[in-house]
């Protein structure tokens, strides 16, 4: 079994297979209230205190269309750089489970809302174009709860009705590596946006797994195996391996893959049967008699698009041309928006390149470390600046600026004042460093002698002694430059 960067293969006997992943993202629609009610959506409330009659599927209710979700799903469509339907229709899904009162799903079917798009991957190897197939409104179901009563199953219809936008790809994901960097982008994209939270703990994001197996060099797709409901990255990898392993195996042993719907059990780290996968038409989908067709026209999506900021694409771009920054120092600050707020912040006064390290390096190591997001940094971005500027202008050395840090670390102070205070400052007076040099010669005489005899790596002992002499805070540059002088 080799994982390629760009393509994950399975070797059984003298085949090689080529594993073929598409997603369906099922993503919270960021709102203080349900797609069809005015119920509120925040998470961990009690069970059932977020329900309205609507919600609860009460006979007569019926459904009002929540402009606010429906924006968020058209901006979401832009930032796919997708096709906005300016006309689309809600349909019924019928199916019977104890957590869906209304015993069908209002959503959308053939006509959704959001057309075919794309999604740029930033891989190791370079970018790669993930197509998106559509995105559709839907209604949450709510959740039925095995565990607290050891006799009944309890709902909570808390989720009932709360609004999800499905983000379905084309089936263009070939590795572990293209499914984790396609979820970190949509959830960057919406992050940007605005349009969900991309909380995967909370479940704001989670994605029917659908994988297939093929020999290589096949053009025919292999039939595929759909993974409901997986909440995690990590699982969605562990559940394709699994999966696209077993594939594997059944045709290797001659039989063939059942197109079926499995659960990936997390404990087992397996994937099992759950149901022969049932096609569109068990559903019986028609459109909701209770409403109408959604229609748009030019202005509401041209209001829209100007309501969108700058994404991690435009962003990753200008980073690059206008800072100099790598494409990986890029991505990494641009793919939460945050972290490219604070950097801008920091750059506005200070040098690029060592603003650049200090947070992808020093800063980045304190919030993981403290498991902080960057908007909880303990050092606000106007502080870093301010130690940038003193590495760049001379008054501390890099390593003082680390001590520096740490105690900034500790409540945000500023450095000027920490330097005052400890007498951190940087020794650059030439007249002060001649002193201390001819004391470290003095006391070293043995090693000059050896130094002048042609012992040219003792040069760096000297420099070391120096700088401890100085309690590390002579200026490393000009001590070079005095010793190289004196010991000429
Ligand atoms: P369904 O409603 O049956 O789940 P969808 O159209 O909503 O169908 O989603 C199908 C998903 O399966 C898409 O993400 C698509 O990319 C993916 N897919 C389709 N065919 C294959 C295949 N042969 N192998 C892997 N993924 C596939
Ligand atoms: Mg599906």
């Amino acid at each position: 079994m080799t994982k390629n960067k760009s393509e994950y293969l399975i070797k059984r006997n003298k085949n090689e297979y080529e594993v073929v992943i598409g997603l369906e993202v099922h993503a919270q629609v960021l709102s203080e209230s349900k797609l069809f009610s005015d119920s509120p959506t925040k998470f961990g409330a009690e069970p059932n205190t977020q329900v309205s009659l609507v919600d609860a599927a009460f006979p007569g209710m019926l459904p009002v269309i929540n402009e606010f979700c429906i924006k968020q799903a058209v901006k979401t469509g832009i930032g796919l750089n997708a096709k906005i339907n300016k006309r689309s229709i809600f349909d019924r899904k019928n199916y019977f489970y104890a957590d869906l009162p209304q015993g069908y799903q209002i959503s959308q079917y053939k006509n959704p809302i959001v057309g075919e798009g794309s999604v740029i991957l930033d891989l190791p190897s370079g970018e790669k174009v993930v197509g998106i197939e559509r995105l559709h409104l839907e209604q949450d179901a709510g959740k039925s709860i095995h565990d607290i009563d050891p006799q009944n199953t309890l709902v909570d219809l808390n989720r009932s009705g709360v609004a999800l936008m499905e983000i379905v790809s084309k089936p263009d994901l070939r590795s572990l590596d293209e499914v984790n960097a396609y979820v970190k982008k949509l959830r960057s994209i919406m992050r940007y946006l605005g349009t969900c939270d991309g909380n995967m703990q909370e479940g704001s994001l989670r994605a029917d797994v659908n994988v297939s197996v093929r020999k290589k060099g096949d053009k025919k797709l292999g039939t595929r195996c759909e993974i409901k409901n997986v909440n995690s990255i990590k699982f969605m990898q562990m559940a394709i391996e699994y999966e696209a392993n077993r594939q594997v195996d059944l045709i290797e042993d001659g039989g063939s893959v059942d197109q079926e719907t499995r659960l990936f059990d997390t404990k087992k780290n397996q994937t099992r049967s759950m149901r022969s996968k049932e096609d569109a038409h068990d559903y019986r989908y028609f459109p909701d008699p209770d409403l109408l067709p959604l229609e748009f026209d030019d202005q509401f999506i041209s209001n829209l698009k100007k309501e969108i900021p700058e994404l991690p694409d435009v962003k990753k771009k200008r980073f690059i041309e206008k800072f100099n920054l790598s494409p990986y120092e890029a991505n990494i600050l641009v793919s939460d928006i945050e972290t490219s707020k604070y950097f801008e912040e920091v750059i506005k006064n200070s040098d690029v390149k060592i603003s650049t390290n200090w947070i992808t390096g020093e800063l980045f190591a304190l919030l993981n470390e403290k498991n902080l997001e960057i908007t909880q940094s303990p050092i606000s971005s106007k502080n870093l600046s301010k130690l940038i500027n003193l590495i760049k202008d001379g008054t501390i050395s890099g390593k003082i600026a680390k001590s520096v840090f740490e105690i900034m670390a500790d409540g945000d102070k500023d450095p000027q004042k920490i330097i005052d205070e400890k007498g951190l400052k940087q020794e650059s007076d030439p007249k002060e460093l001649e002193k201390l040099i001819d004391r470290v010669i003095k006391d070293n005489e043995g090693k000059v002698k050896e130094y002048k005899s042609g012992k040219d790596k003792l040069f760096g002992f000297f420099v070391g002694q120096a700088m401890k002499v100085s309690g590390g805070k002579a200026n490393p540059q000009l001590v070079n430059e005095i010793l190289k002088k004196k010991l000429k």
